[in-house]
């Protein structure tokens, strides 16, 4: 047993290599060397975790083929999502930030697993992309999620300095499963002024994802 291995992050560590191998960006050799890494990593979770981890892996895989996006950061995103839906984390609600094509940041809906009603998945990934390039201005970034953002998450984006938000499911499309983001959206007074920076892509692989999540055991909250 490591202590300090989080599977979820060697799930990260390889989907983020994926993405970067289908742009070209590794040496076979640099490849063969990462994967090297994780597997050795893997190998040192304990029988019970690693069976778990496997037996996930394929879960998500196996809805990873069947939702499909064809933007390749939404497919992240939803990746994103699928890794909270099975670890129980929250909403089926996935992030990534993208700078000059490249993924800075990363997160999903945590509400349930930390106890933070504040957890969304873009104010992870806006966390996580902060952290990774030391600023607080995520000035020449681009955020893709699964879900429209909630009136919260859309303040923080802007002040953030987010330059464009690419959105799978339409807030109508959260309210279907049960979230309230309609209700909040009408409190702050509605969204028509941000049809611009607001773009709608991959509506239907994210509606398939939020099927996904809907058919499985959940919490509304
Ligand atoms: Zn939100």
């Amino acid at each position: 047993m490591v202590p300090d291995l989080d599977v979820e992050r060697v799930y990260g560590i390889r989907t983020f290599w994926d993405l970067e191998q289908n742009q070209g960006k590794h040496t076979d050799e640099e490849w063969q060397e990462a994967m090297a890494e994780l597997d050795m990593r893997v190998s040192q979770i304990d029988a019970f975790r690693r069976i778990a981890f496997f037996h996930h892996l394929i879960l998500i895989n196996n809805h990873r083929e069947e939702i499909e996006a064809e933007n390749p950061y939404m497919k992240e995103a939803i990746s994103e999502a699928l890794e909270g839906i099975y670890n129980g984390h929250g909403g089926p609600f996935g992030c990534v930030i993208v700078k000059d094509g490249r993924i800075v940041g990363r997160g999903h809906n945590r509400v349930l697993s930390i106890i933070d009603s504040t957890a969304h998945g873009e104010i992870s990934a806006i966390r996580d992309a902060e952290k990774a390039l030391g600023t607080h201005d995520l000035s020449g970034c681009e955020l893709y999620t699964t879900g429209e953002p909630c009136p919260m998450c859309l303040n923080a984006i802007l002040w953030a300095n987010i330059e464009k938000v690419y959105y799978g499911c339409t807030i109508s499309d959260n309210a279907g499963i049960g979230f309230r983001d309609e209700k909040f959206d009408q409190l702050s007074g509605g969204r028509e002024a941000f049809s611009d920076f607001l773009i709608c892509i991959d509506r239907k692989a994210c509606q398939k994802l939020f099927e996904v999540y809907n058919s499985l055991e959940h919490v509304i909250y």
